[in-house]
Parts: C-alpha cells; sequence; structure tokens
C-alpha cells in the first residue's frame, strides 16, 4: 500500500470511527465513565481535517502515521489520547522512511507501539485495556511474516477482534473501570473495541 493509498484508507478509518462513538459511549457508560466515545470522535475527526488539508505533506507512510499520532494526542483527551496517541506516534518513528505499507512494516509499527504503550501506561496484556488487542493484533502480525497486506490485514483484525472480546473475562485494573473490579467481569473493555476497529475499518478500507 504506497503513500496516496495509506492515507486515503486513514482517512475513511478515522470517518468510521467519527461514526462509532454511540458504540463506544455505551461501552464506556457500563464500565467507565462514558467519555471514550466523544474523545474516539473528537480526535479522529481532527485527523480526518489534518489529513484533508494542504499542510500535511508526509514524505513516507512514517511520518505520516507519526502526524495522525500528534493530532491525536493533542486533541482526543482522556487516557486513550495519550495511548493512542502513544501507538501512532512511536509506530510511526519505528517504520521511519518507509514508502509502502507491507505486513512486515505494519507489524513493526504495532509491536514498537505496543512497547512504547506499556512503558506510558505500565498495562501488560490480561489487563483489560487495548493493550489486549494490540498485543494480539501485533502477535499475529508477526506470525504472517511477508504474506500479502491484503491476506494479513483482515486476519490481523480479527485477530484484534479476539483479543477485544477476551477482555470480557478479565478483572479490569487501569483506569476509571478499576473502581469497578470484579464488576467489570462480563464487559469488553471500549479501548479494545476502538483498537480493534482500526484495524477492521483499515482492512475494509483496503478493498474498498
Ligand atoms: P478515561 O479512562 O480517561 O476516561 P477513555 O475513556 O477515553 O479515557 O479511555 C479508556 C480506555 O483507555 C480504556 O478502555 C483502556 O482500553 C485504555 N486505557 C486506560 N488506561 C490504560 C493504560 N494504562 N494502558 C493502556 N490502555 C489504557
Ligand atoms: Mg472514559
Ligand atoms: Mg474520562
Amino acid at each position: 500500500m504506497d503513500l496516496t493509498t495509506t492515507r486515503n484508507v486513514l482517512r475513511s478509518t478515522a470517518e468510521k470511527m467519527v461514526a462509532s462513538e454511540p458504540e463506544l459511549t455505551r461501552l464506556d457508560q457500563v464500565i467507565g465513565d462514558g467519555d471514550h466515545g466523544l474523545g474516539m470522535q473528537r480526535g479522529f475527526a481532527a485527523v480526518v481535517t489534518l489529513l484533508d488539508g494542504d499542510s500535511c505533506n508526509p514524505q513516507d507512510i512514517g511520518a505520516l502515521l507519526l502526524q495522525v499520532g500528534t493530532r491525536m494526542m493533542s486533541s482526543m483527551g482522556g487516557a486513550s489520547g495519550a495511548i493512542f496517541g502513544t501507538l501512532f506516534r512511536a509506530g510511526g518513528k519505528a517504520i521511519a522512511g518507509e514508502a509502502n505499507l507491507t505486513t512486515p512494516v505494519l507489524s513493526r509499527f504495532l509491536t514498537e507501539g505496543l512497547n512504547a504503550v506499556f512503558q506510558r501506561g505500565g498495562a501488560k496484556p490480561g489487563d483489560k485495556t487495548m493493550v489486549d488487542a494490540l498485543a494480539a493484533a501485533a502477535e499475529k502480525a508477526q506470525a504472517l511474516g511477508n504474506t500479502s497486506l491484503e491476506k494479513a490485514l483482515p486476519e490481523i483484525a480479527a485477530a484484534a477482534q479476539e483479543g477485544a472480546e477476551r477482555t470480557k473475562d478479565m478483572v479490569a485494573v487501569f483506569g476509571r473501570s478499576k473502581t469497578l473490579g470484579e464488576r467489570s467481569l462480563g464487559h469488553v473493555d471500549p479501548g479494545a473495541v476502538s483498537m480493534s476497529l482500526i484495524l477492521v475499518f483499515m482492512a475494509e478500507g483496503l478493498v474498498e
């Protein structure tokens, strides 16, 4: 996927994340403070504006994702602004200079982004956060090696969805939902759902 295609796919992904606000709001109302949908909506609307603007002229895929992450961090707010901003910024830096988004490049983005999220927020797999979806996606991307992105991205997105689904069986120890403790059991983590939706929408954008 070249720079122009990646930019178009990110734009359609951002629009679909904006449209996912009601679902994400509902999920955060159950186990958090209810602001996750609005934060994502605000952050991804700012990303659409960024990608539509003439001042966004990244030279490569890494610079593009870095700019997207910077925009998220400054507009999204909440825990997710820092966490998703960190993923895109650190992941983008790790693939600086890449002209194409391939499966190995996406794998490096996810793995290095995950490491930065670990450092930033301290959540580990099993703590009922977006890390559970991201780690599953990164692991799948690594396992797929040099598979074409067209084949790999739907599988990576499916792995993230399974990772998000598994958060139902976890007790939250981070963020607002930790105050619920055992009562968070049985409900998916909103940030994990957002993480999986980003990858699902990217996979959809690739074939549209
Ligand atoms: P807030 O918790 O500040 O209201 P949001 O509702 O926007 O922020 O985001 C909540 C999501 O952020 C959670 O569902 C979880 O996935 C993610 N999150 C919270 N803390 C962490 C952390 N330390 N590491 C990774 N993800 C986290
Ligand atoms: Mg919240
Ligand atoms: Mg909040």
